[in-house]
Formats: C-alpha cells, sequence, structure tokens
C-alpha cells in the first residue's frame, strides 16, 4: 500500500489502495474526502481522485479566482494525471475519455446543502468518441443531458422564476415524455435524448446567456470555483447558522473518476444505511434505481426500490402491492443482482465496524462492478440515536463512555414529546398512505411552500419533493409529507436529522403548486386544511389526532442510568407543583433546585387573598391576609415534599415585585374594592402606589421579606409545618429555604433571623423538629463578589443566573429581543447569554463565588437555578468549576444527566 501521510499539500490523493489522507483528517479534507481517503486505505473499492483542501476553499475566498487558479494549476494537473493513470483514460481526450464529477464537502456532513456536479469532461466531440468506445450511445446522450442539466443549475445558477413553477428541465422531460407516451426517463431513446440536449442547451442559453463550455478544463475550475461558491450559498449559510457551524471551516472540493450507473441493465445507483436511521434497529436498508446516476435517488425523480427483501417486503406491504407484483415489479437488489448485494452487504459490514457507527453509504454499479461512493456517521432520530449507542455498546463495539459521548443531550428532547393518542387513532381517517420516512407525530395546517411554513402557527408543508432550499420552512413546520421520493429522499434524511416527522413518496397524492391544492382520487385538500402524519406508519389522516405523553423508553432508561454513574454533579428540578415535581421524578431528577413560591399565589381564591395582603395599610391588616394563604401554601409543599420522597427541596421565599400581582384593569380593580369593602379610589391609589419605574431592579426578592417580615414568616412557618405533617407520614424530608435577591450580607442574616425563629417556635409548638437549611441565592453581582461574607451564614448558595446574567450584562431579559439579531449579524455576540451561560464575564462571577464561599464555609452546597441548568455547555461549566448540582425544567432533566455525564468524562475525572 502506498501511503504517505502528507503535511502541507493542497490536494491529497485516494483510490486503488493508494491514500495521502485519513478519516482523521475531516478539518482539512472534508467528510466525504476523508472517508473516501480511510475507504481506499482499508480497500473498499473507491472510484480513484483527489481533494483539494478546506484551506484552498479559504484561500479562494480571500484572494479569487483567478489568482487561486494560478497557485493551484499544477497540483489539479498533477492530481488529474494520477487519476488517468489508474483509470487508462484521458481527461479531455475524445478517444478514450475520463469523466470526473466535483463534489462538495464540509468537516461536518451538510446533505444536499453544498453543489456537486457530474460527468464533467463532455462536449460535442468527447460525446463522438465515449459513443464509438462504449457501443452504449443511449448512456452517452444520457450523461450529456444531465451534464448540461447540472452545469447550467450548479454552475451556472440557473432557478425556476417564481416557486410555483416547477424545475425548467423537468418540464421540458414531462413534455417530451407526454408526447412520446412515456413514464419514466429510463424509457427515452437515443433520439428522445440528443433532442432533449438541443432543448437543454437553449434554455440555459436563453435564461443565463451564456454557453456551457466545451474545454474540459474550463469546466473543470469553474464546477470547482462554483462548489467553493456554495458554501457561502443561503441554504448552507442557514444549515451553518441552525447547526452552529462557523464560517471559516469552507468545504473541501473533491475530483473524483466518474463511474457510471447509467449504462443499462447490470447498472444502478443506490443509497444505504447499515441500520435503521429512523427506528434504530441492526436491520441493513437501503433504495437503489436500475439505469440511474446517483443524484435521481435523494432527489426522488423515481421513486426507488428497497435493498433487501426484508425491506422490499415491509414496502410492498405498504404500498398495498402483492408479492407476486412485488417480485416481478419491484424486486429488492438482493434478489435481482445477488453477487453484487452479497458483496454490498459485506462491504456495509466491514465498514460499519471499522468506523463503529452507523454509516450513510452511496454506491453504484457500473456493468456488474460495485463501487463505493460515500461514507458517513448517518443523521438519525433520536430513538435511532438512543437505541445505536445501547446497541454497540452490548455489541462490543463500543464502550460505556463512548455510549454516553454519542448522545447529542438536545436531540433527548425529541423522545419526549407528544405521540398519537391510540384511542384517537382508531377512528382516525387515513386519506392516504406513504413511507414511514420519519417517526413522530404531526398536526397542523397544509402549506405548499417552505417559505410559508410560517403561515399558520401548526404547519405540514406539502411537496411533490423537497430540495435543500426548504430547508428553513421544513424547520418550522411540524410534519412534511411528500408525494414522491423515498426513504433515502432528501425530505426524509434532513427529517431524520432535524427529528422532525416525515411522511414520504406518498403516491397517491395530487399536488398542484399554483392552484395551491393537494388531490386524492377526487377528494381536494387545500391550503389551511388541517391533516395529521403518523411518521411511525406513514398514514395521512385528514384532520386533528389527540396526542398523550410518551414513555421512557428502555433503552433510554440504560443511558440514563449509566450517566448517572459517570457524574458527581446531581440533576435537580425546577418545579413549582406536585405534578411537575412528579414529572421530574420520573426522569430521574434527584431533587428539586428552585420553587417559585409566587406562582402559588395566582389560583383563583389566592390572589384575592394576596391582593388583600398588598393592598392591607397595617401589619395586622397583613397578617389576616397571609393566615388566609398560610394553609393554601402549606399544601402545595405537603404535594411537593411528598413528591420529592426525601430528596431535598429547595423553595425560594416570594420574588417579584408586589405590581405583578394588583388588577391593573378598571374592571378587575372594581371587583377588588367590593371585595375588600374600600373604595375603587383606595385600590387605584395603591395600584398607582406600586408602579416602579425598573421593577426588576425594584422593590422584590429578600426587599420585600426585608420590608415585611411577616411574609417570610408565614411562608417558613408553611414550609415547616409542611414538613412535619409529611414526616408525620413515614416520608423523609429535607427542606432548604431560599432567600433571593441577596447583595449585602445583612439582607441575608436578617431574613436567614425571621427564619430560624419562625421555625423554633413551630417546632415547639408542634414538639417535633426537621432538619432543614438555609441559603439564598446569588444572582446580584455584589453577593457574588461577597461570597465569603455571606457564605459564613449561609449552608448554600443557587445562582440564579437568569438575573445574574440580566445584571452583569446589563440588558433585561425581555427586551434583548430587539438588538440581539443585528448583534448576530454583526459578530458582536454569538449567541443568547440568557439560553448559554456567558462563561468569560457572567463565568467569572461564579467562579469568584464558588470560590470565596467554600474559602469560609467548605460545606457549602453549591448550585444553579437559572435556564442555564437544562443547557449542555452551560452544564459543562457548572461541571468544571465545581458545583453540586445543577437543576432545570423536569423536561430538561433527562438532557442534563447526560450532559452532566458528558462533562465528567470529557474532563476524565469519571472513574466507572
Ligand atoms: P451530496 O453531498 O449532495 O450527496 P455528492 O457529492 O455525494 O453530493 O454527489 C451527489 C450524487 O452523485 C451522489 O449520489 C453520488 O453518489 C453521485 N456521484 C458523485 N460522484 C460520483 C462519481 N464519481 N461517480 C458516480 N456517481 C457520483
Ligand atoms: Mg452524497
Ligand atoms: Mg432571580
Amino acid at each position: 500500500m502506498e501511503t504517505a501521510v502528507k503535511e502541507k499539500s493542497r490536494i491529497f490523493r485516494f483510490g486503488n489502495r493508494t491514500t495521502d489522507g485519513s478519516k482523521e483528517m475531516k478539518n482539512l479534507l472534508g467528510g466525504k474526502g476523508a472517508n473516501l481517503a480511510e475507504m481506499s486505505r482499508i480497500g473498499i473499492p473507491v472510484p480513484p481522485g483527489f481533494t483539494i483542501t478546506t484551506e484552498v476553499c479559504t484561500e479562494y475566498h480571500q484572494i479569487g479566482k483567478e489568482a487561486l487558479i494560478e497557485k493551484l494549476r499544477p497540483d489539479v494537473e498533477e492530481g488529474v494525471k494520477y487519476v488517468e493513470k489508474i483509470m487508462g483514460k484521458t481527461y479531455g481526450d475524445s478517444e478514450n475519455p475520463l469523466l470526473l464529477s466535483v463534489r462538495s464537502g464540509a468537516r461536518k456532513s451538510m446533505p444536499g446543502m453544498m453543489d456537486t456536479v457530474l460527468n464533467l469532461g463532455l462536449n460535442d466531440e468527447v460525446v463522438e468518441g465515449l459513443v464509438k468506445k462504449t457501443n452504449n450511445e443511449r448512456f452517452v446522450w444520457d450523461s450529456y443531458r444531465r451534464f448540461i442539466q447540472m452545469y447550467g443549475s450548479v454552475v451556472l445558477g440557473m432557478k425556476p422564476d417564481t416557486k410555483e413553477d416547477t424545475d425548467i428541465f423537468e418540464e421540458i422531460m414531462d413534455d417530451l415524455k407526454e408526447r412520446r407516451k412515456i413514464k419514466l426517463d429510463t424509457e427515452f431513446s437515443v433520439e428522445d435524448l440528443k433532442e432533449l440536449v438541443v432543448a437543454f442547451r437553449k434554455i440555459v442559453k436563453q435564461r443565463t446567456g451564456k454557453n456551457i463550455p466545451s474545454d474540459p478544463w474550463e469546466q473543470l475550475w469553474d464546477a470547482t470555483m462554483a462548489v467553493f461558491d456554495s458554501w457561502n450559498g443561503n441554504r448552507a449559510l442557514y444549515y451553518r447558522k441552525m447547526h452552529g457551524y462557523p464560517s471559516d471551516w469552507g468545504t473541501a472540493v473533491n475530483v473524483q473518476a466518474m463511474v457510471f450507473g447509467n449504462m443499462g441493465d447490470n447498472s444502478a445507483t443506490g443509497v444505504c444505511f447499515t441500520r435503521d436511521a429512523g427506528s434504530g434497529e441492526n436491520v441493513f436498508n437501503g433504495e437503489y434505481l436500475m439505469n440511474a446516476q446517483g443524484e435521481d435517488v435523494v432527489a426522488g425523480v423515481r421513486t426507488p426500490q428497497q435493498i433487501t427483501k426484508l425491506g422490499s417486503k415491509r414496502w410492498a406491504e405498504l404500498a398495498r402491492i402483492d408479492e407476486k407484483e412485488r417480485r416481478e415489479k419491484y424486486p429488492s437488489l438482493e434478489e435481482l443482482l445477488p453477487d453484487l448485494y452479497a458483496e454490498l452487504n459485506e462491504y456495509q459490514k466491514k465498514i460499519e465496524t471499522h468506523y463503529r457507527d452507523m454509516q450513510d453509504m452511496e454506491f453504484t454499479i457500473q456493468e456488474g462492478r460495485l463501487w463505493i461512493l460515500q461514507t458517513r456517521d448517518g443523521k438519525r432520530t433520536g430513538t435511532a440515536m438512543i437505541k445505536i449507542a445501547v446497541d454497540l455498546l452490548k455489541e462490543g463495539l463500543i464502550d460505556k463512555k463512548e455510549a454516553i459521548m454519542r448522545i447529542e443531550p438536545m436531540k433527548l428532547d425529541e423522545l419526549l414529546h407528544p405521540v398519537f393518542d391510540p384511542r384517537a387513532l382508531e377512528n382516525a381517517h387515513v386519506i392516504a398512505q406513504g413511507l414511514p420516512a420519519s417517526p413522530g407525530a404531526a398536526t397542523g395546517q397544509i402549506v405548499f411552500f417552505a417559505d410559508e411554513a410560517d403561515k399558520f402557527k401548526n404547519s405540514i408543508l406539502v411537496r411533490i419533493e423537497t430540495s435543500p432550499e426548504d430547508l428553513e420552512g421544513m424547520n418550522i413546520a411540524r410534519g412534511i409529507l411528500t408525494a414522491r421520493g423515498g426513504m433515502t429522499s432528501h425530505a426524509a434524511v434532513v427529517a431524520r436529522g432535524m427529528g422532525k416527522c416525515c411522511v414520504s413518496g406518498a403516491g397517491a397524492l395530487n399536488i398542484d403548486y399554483k392552484k395551491r391544492e393537494m388531490k386524492v382520487g377526487d377528494k381536494e385538500y387545500h391550503e389551511g386544511d388541517w391533516i395529521s402524519l403518523n411518521g411511525s406508519t406513514g398514514n395521512i389522516i385528514e384532520g386533528k389526532v389527540a396526542t398523550v405523553e410518551p414513555e421512557l423508553s428502555d433503552d433510554l432508561a440504560e443511558i440514563l442510568e449509566l450517566s448517572d454513574a459517570f457524574s458527581s454533579m446531581k440533576v435537580r428540578t425546577n418545579a413549582d407543583t406536585p405534578n411537575d415535581a412528579i414529572a421530574a421524578r420520573n426522569f430521574g431528577a434527584r431533587g428539586i433546585g428552585l420553587t417559585r413560591t409566587e406562582h402559588m399565589f395566582f389560583g383563583q381564591d389566592r390572589i384575592r387573598a394576596m391582593r388583600e395582603m398588598i393592598l392591607a395599610d397595617t401589619r395586622n391588616g397583613r397578617r389576616r391576609a397571609l393566615r388566609e394563604l398560610l394553609p393554601m401554601q402549606r399544601g402545595d409543599f405537603e404535594g411537593i415534599f411528598e413528591a420529592m420522597q426525601g430528596f431535598p427541596v429547595t423553595i425560594r421565599l416570594l420574588d417579584p415585585p408586589l405590581h405583578e400581582f394588583v388588577p391593573h384593569e378598571l374592571a378587575h380593580q372594581k371587583e377588588l374594592a367590593k371585595d375588600m369593602h374600600i373604595s375603587v379610589k383606595a385600590v387605584k391609589n395603591k395600584v398607582d402606589e406600586l408602579k416602579e419605574f425598573n421593577p426588576m431592579l425594584g422593590h422584590r426578592g429578600c426587599r420585600l421579606g426585608n420590608t415585611y417580615p411577616e411574609i417570610t414568616e408565614m411562608q417558613t412557618r408553611a414550609i415547616i409545618e409542611a414538613a412535619l405533617n409529611v414526616k408525620e407520614k413515614g416520608v423523609e424530608v429535607k427542606p432548604e429555604i431560599m432567600v433571593p435577591l441577596v447583595g449585602t450580607l445583612k439582607e441575608f442574616t436578617l431574613q436567614e433571623q425571621v427564619i430560624r425563629n419562625t421555625a423554633r417556635k413551630v417546632f415547639s409548638e408542634r414538639n417535633d423538629r426537621v432538619e432543614f437549611l438555609v441559603g439564598t441565592m446569588i444572582e446580584i453581582p455584589r453577593a457574588a463578589l461577597t461570597a465569603d461574607k455571606i457564605a459564613v451564614h449561609a449552608e448554600f448558595f443557587s445562582f440564579g443566573t437568569n438575573d445574574l446574567t440580566q445584571m452583569v450584562f446589563g440588558y433585561s431579559r425581555d427586551d434583548v429581543g430587539k438588538f440581539l439579531p443585528v448583534y448576530y449579524e454583526k459578530g458582536i455576540l454569538s449567541n443568547d447569554p440568557f439560553e448559554s451561560l456567558d462563561q468569560e464575564g457572567v463565568g467569572q462571577l461564579i467562579r469568584t463565588g464558588i470560590e470565596k464561599g467554600r474559602s469560609t464555609n467548605p460545606k457549602l452546597k453549591i448550585g444553579i437555578c437559572g435556564e442555564h441548568g437544562g443547557e449542555p455547555s452551560s452544564i459543562e461549566f457548572c461541571y468544571r468549576v465545581g458545583m453540586d448540582y445543577v437543576s432545570c425544567s423536569p423536561f430538561r432533566v433527562p438532557i442534563a444527566r447526560v450532559a452532566s455525564a458528558q462533562a465528567a468524562i470529557k474532563n476524565k475525572e469519571a472513574t466507572v
């Protein structure tokens, strides 16, 4: 094997077991290039070629086309010679021509987001020569029409005029099919194909004002530059933004010898997955088309056939095709070309074992010879992600740490989405059947164009097929439905990657973009009509279908349990009600990090007592109202303590400004006045009095407790009494009482006194006691800076990073929407600091707070209760600074458990 990994080079060769690169070199060679090199290294048949590095892309964007070509020419000429030598053909030669493809490929796969041009090197002369050489006129002219089509779109930038228009090339082909009374593009005769070439050329010239260059080298350079340009195309830009990929990565360009799946009945092309990308099942599956080129399968030009017999049977069952017809009309590759299938099966096993992950592969069969054109880690749904990780672990291909690292924490969210209620499905009216391309349940209103996906709150994007331009709309829509394309079509692959419900290839749908309607039989559905999609069965259902909460799968439970063993940092939840607490316990929360008591004051009967308390002018008046509130609060706490079964529960004392509780509308003010037997004017005056210029920095948090200690008294009593009551039932309780918005030591100690005194009183009244902690939130910069002092008294700190971020940046959380978009655009901020913790700034205060706090109180318990507690990169930060726990909303608990384990593994302190 001739293998020499080169240090500084612009091109890297692959093919024929020669390889300059390897799979580790994705940053330089892009994913596609690195894997082509790797496959070549391990003896998989890959057509030879070379990769122009991502650095060259960056160079191109700096110095421009002319200068770059000047620099790059010797390398590319050398690369082409290398390919020519292996293939025994010459690029641009008219007697024995080599044809090339130019393929994009960034370091992370961005399926279909950038461009690729096939069949480069064709012109009138070469076509003639190739006909002589291959004796296959049909193949040559089919390749030529494809070349013009792709070159026209990708390099010369042809596009439909309006979104209602279909692709002009498709239109021309459809017209011809109609005239010839044929259905498939494989049925075109040589004469037809020649006619298409003429028509395509004409339309390209008409629309772009340019001719397709006949010089093969001009073709090669222009195509290469077009691929570099596609790095900054709209699709790629949006995809990058969605995934947070930086723009300086650039794309590599792979120049590769063409192999042809369109040479006749012993040629084919296809896409396959080593496991099921939807369910994660360990079954080899995929689709292929006879006598076709690669793009056809993905673009859904014809509905492809299944590779395996099993897949083919499943497919026929869905399409209600009987076994005899299936075998005759839609045989699997396994049945049709068993030897080649066996070879493919061998490669897929070898490749998966080598990469130790589910692979998504492209292959082409040229006249009975199999070539692999691409492999990459397959996009998958959240369910598949979990199942595949657990299975690979069981199969011994990966270890526990790797299984956990394979989980994208945020993708777990998908597994927690509602599913259709099985009872509602029984009565559902199924209007048509498609392929179960991406599991999930979606109900929404029909839209036909991706850029209109936001027309309704819940929309279902219905398309003949989707294309990469539709990405943004697909992301917005609840579900995606296509009339054409199989399980490996663009729509299916992208939807699975997004974890979005998708039904593809529903051939019974007749979609008319111009009329904005879809017909099934003679029933019409229009834009705005409600439909539902079952991505697990492929059912398309009329109207809405009710949903229910999903259950945690065994596989997910296994991953979560594994995760807990790796990290010492616990996951708690933010829960204000017993229901939330129970939900969070089911997701594995080990305590409550934040119970917001104010939410308990908004109930019907409660708000009245609360308002009375606020409106009271005297301490006694307030006490009277608080006495009414006491039993209600106590009841809530009892429910929460019971739900948490001995896990710690942090309860925050009243925090928001009081004006949030009083009525601002006249009608409500009148009601309140009547209730309280006071004048409307008195109510109004009080409401006015409570108005603040900047309520978030006003009379709130412990400033309330310090001005009205009786509120703290009542809340403490409710907490302690509830704890004693639950303890009496034999349930362990661990209350932690938290003082909000502390900035100075005294603010805390005065509240602490009220809390401890009240607790002591209750204990002696009841002649019983419970252990409890008193601590504080650290959410004001001054508290973090003086944490050593506060920690002498406080038994725990909980970083309230919502307020802390607000105060460190000086941004009001409710107003950032006005300038954040501009800030992203100008690169002032790269993400929302309220979503992922600003480690550089806010993080400094957290570190300081922790260091100072622990310096005077080594036993200090420390956690976080802001939104950041459920965001993976922030969770890693919390781990690194040594927090004891993170707390997040119930549905984020599984995410946080995995993220916490990943943080431990990444920071190499895990021992399990
Ligand atoms: P994408 O990243 O959008 O999948 P690819 O570069 O993989 O783009 O190419 C698009 C299609 O063209 C694929 O189906 C691929 O298999 C096919 N293709 C690319 N290069 C060749 C080649 N040298 N010979 C035959 N088919 C090719
Ligand atoms: Mg590809
Ligand atoms: Mg706060």
